[in-house]
């Protein structure tokens, strides 16, 4: 899973910007989440209904109907969203703080005057009074969107998370330098562990190579194990 931030002040075309993406994205059929910071609250589940009722007790609520399916979680930073997701590309609007805590490359929207101080080195474009081709706009995302690396610092890649997202953005590194692009995600007690490429070739291979002589694992493109423990 890669991901990009999208930021500007209200007004910039954020979100025209992101349904601009989505339409061209979706020609190569990439699996797309997006995530949308609100400073209001989501007046989905209003005091008395249903959902409102089971989250007041419950971590999480689930509501189904015949067309949606909508997930109510407690409140989450966005580290443990993206821990929920398992898209191609994820693609967040606002977060801003966050975006540069977790070193997220993003794209900064500007008006006129507005928006100049949310640049800074993990920019990856600036888009100014909505002036953007959007060929451009897609060509640096599928280069400059990385996995998320949640600061692990591991030093892999010979950087730190942060120097190595500015060499991304800058050109100097491709993302697939990261240790957590090879494919395989370890995650312990909700946290990411980071594992050389020699330790996640040699787990990926054993685990693909042991069940695929299990019935109905054909070909897998993605695959979840999980070692809960039970109440
Ligand atoms: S390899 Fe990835 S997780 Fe490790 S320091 Fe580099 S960017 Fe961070």
């Amino acid at each position: 899973m890669r991901v990009i931030g999208v930021i500007g002040p209200k007004k910039s075309g954020k979100t025209t910007l992101i349904c601009d993406i989505l339409k061209e994205i979706n020609k190569n059929n990439i699996n797309i989440a997006i995530i949308k910071h609100s400073y209001h609250d989501v007046n989905i589940d209003k005091e008395g209904t249903d959902s409102y009722k089971f989250k007041k007790y419950a971590n999480t609520s689930i509501l189904s109907d015949g067309n949606r399916t909508t997930f109510f979680y407690n409140k989450m930073d966005l580290s443990e969203i993206l821990s929920k997701l398992d898209s191609d590309l994820v693609i967040i609007e606002g977060f801003k703080e966050q975006l540069r805590k977790l070193n997220i490359p993003k794209i900064v929207m500007i008006n006129e005057e507005e928006g100049n101080e949310l640049i800074d080195s993990h920019t990856l474009m600036v888009i100014k009074n909505m002036e953007y081709n959007i060929d451009d706009v897609v060509k640096n995302i599928l280069e400059k969107s990385i996995v998320p690396t949640y600061n692990l610092n591991c030093g892999h890649c010979g950087y730190n998370c942060k120097e190595f997202v500015e060499r991304v953005v800058k050109g100097d590194l491709s993302w697939d330098q990261c240790v957590i692009s090879e494919g395989l995600e370890v995650i312990v007690n909700g946290k990411t562990i980071p594992l050389n490429p020699f330790v996640s070739n040699i787990v990926k291979n054993t685990i693909i190579g042991l069940l695929s002589s299990l019935k109905g694992v054909d070909n897998p493109e993605s695959l979840t194990i999980k070692i809960n423990k039970t109440l």
